[in-house]
């Protein structure tokens, strides 16, 4: 975790547009897209311990399979003896996402699904939304042009569940 004194300067959100039936990913304040990785993410020593709840334990427990098979950074339940980097939560939210990464600098950052959303969708959109907003949490960009629509992190909609070669290309430059 990067410390710095801004708080809640950072947010990333996988959207749908209203009416249409894509994903679009927002981003403010600084974060632009595009630039592979971050330079804020919410790992600590090595790992991001979590907490929080969440009733989409399948679709995190993948996203978690996901990027600890890479293998660098250890993604794990909080204990008591541990530090909590990240913390899951549930919203019934009207704004237009599905989920969405908040990075606090020296703090304990946030992700949360859009229950709302979340409802309504299949399987496969919502792996790819957890998998996606972890993804964030480890320090990866968003991308938005259509030669990387197969991937994880892209910004738009698909039912990818795995990790794609650029997915893991800017993980192993990240870590
Ligand atoms: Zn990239």
């Amino acid at each position: 975790m990067v410390n710095n004194l801004f708080k809640k300067i950072l947010y990333f959100s996988l959207a749908i547009a209203i009416g249409s039936s894509y994903w679009i990913s927002q981003v403010a304040l600084g974060a632009s897209g595009e630039g592979h990785t971050t330079w804020y993410d919410s790992v600590d020593s090595g790992e991001i311990r979590y907490g929080g709840t969440t009733k989409y334990t399948t679709e995190r427990s993948h996203a978690n399979s996901l990027w600890n098979a890479m293998g660098l950074v250890y993604i794990a339940p909080d204990t008591a003896f541990t530090i909590q980097d990240l913390t899951y939560s549930d919203v019934y939210s009207t704004e237009d996402f599905s989920g969405r990464y908040n990075y606090y600098a020296g703090s304990v950052d946030t992700i949360k699904f859009n229950d709302r959303i979340f409802q309504a969708r299949s399987s496969s959109y919502k792996k790819k939304t957890a998998a996606h907003e972890l993804g964030h949490a480890l320090g990866l960009d968003d991308h938005y042009s259509s030669s990387y629509s197969g991937i994880i992190m892209y910004g738009y909609s698909s039912g990818v569940t795995s990790l794609q070669s650029h997915d893991k290309a800017d993980y192993n430059s990240k870590w």
